[in-house]
């Protein structure tokens, strides 16, 4: 979502072409503007540096909520280098999450950024109304549900649209399908306007509220 302009000021990506540089690592950044994906900028000679860069639009709205001083924030430990797609004043992330990461993948990056929370984009992981079943005891069995998801170790919140529900993830046996079982609670809810304020006060942004198909 940004870049640094020639006086290292975080830019959005304006007109397709605009040039700035890279901020994991200084190299030549193009922008593409277009209308069929969202606003960004692309490294101009490789792949993007930072392996772990995801960007889609959804992104870039919970981003839009927080300073862009807090947003893409280069952080290096032990000679690696990446970028928390939030990072609060207490130094907490928020790794915005589309689609499921390997329990490698997730041990990694919570080592890494060391303190944080999740937050999942829940249409792309599957947590939808046809999968997940609701139990009288509040919790819910998650058909076919992720189960690398029980290998978080951080607060793990699923935007689904409207609200935004923090959630505790387990796989169990099940003696009758004899599989395993993607379960669930949720623990804490929120609506979205709340959610977008919570990650706006924890940057320092002043609130102000963002339409969502902006
Ligand atoms: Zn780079």
């Amino acid at each position: 979502m940004y870049a640094l302009d020639l006086n290292g000021v975080k830019r959005r990506p304006a007109s397709t072409g605009d040039r700035a540089t890279c901020p994991s690592c200084g190299c030549s950044m193009i922008a593409h503007v277009g209308e069929i994906y969202c606003h960004h900028w692309a490294h101009e000679k490789n792949d993007d540096c930072d392996a772990w860069a995801q960007e889609s639009s959804w992104h870039q709205e919970w981003k839009s909520h927080a300073l862009p001083e807090r947003t893409e924030v280069v952080i290096e430990r032990n000679g690696k280098r990446h970028r928390a797609d939030i990072q609060f004043l207490s130094d907490d992330v928020v790794e915005l999450q589309h689609g499921t990461l390997s329990p490698s993948d997730i041990r990694a990056r919570e080592e890494f950024y060391v303190r944080g929370l999740w937050l999942y984009d829940g249409s792309s992981i599957g947590f939808s109304e046809d999968r997940v079943h609701w139990g009288r005891n509040g919790g819910f069995w998650w058909k076919n549900g992720p189960q690398r998801l029980a290998h978080h170790r951080w607060p793990i919140w699923l935007d689904l649209g409207p609200v935004i529900v923090r959630v505790s993830i387990n796989v169990v046996w099940n003696r009758k399908s004899e599989g395993r079982r993607v379960v669930g609670k949720p623990l804490q809810q929120s609506n979205r306007v709340d959610f977008q304020q919570f990650i706006a006060s924890n940057t320092g942004a002043a609130w102000r509220p963002v339409q969502n198909d902006e």
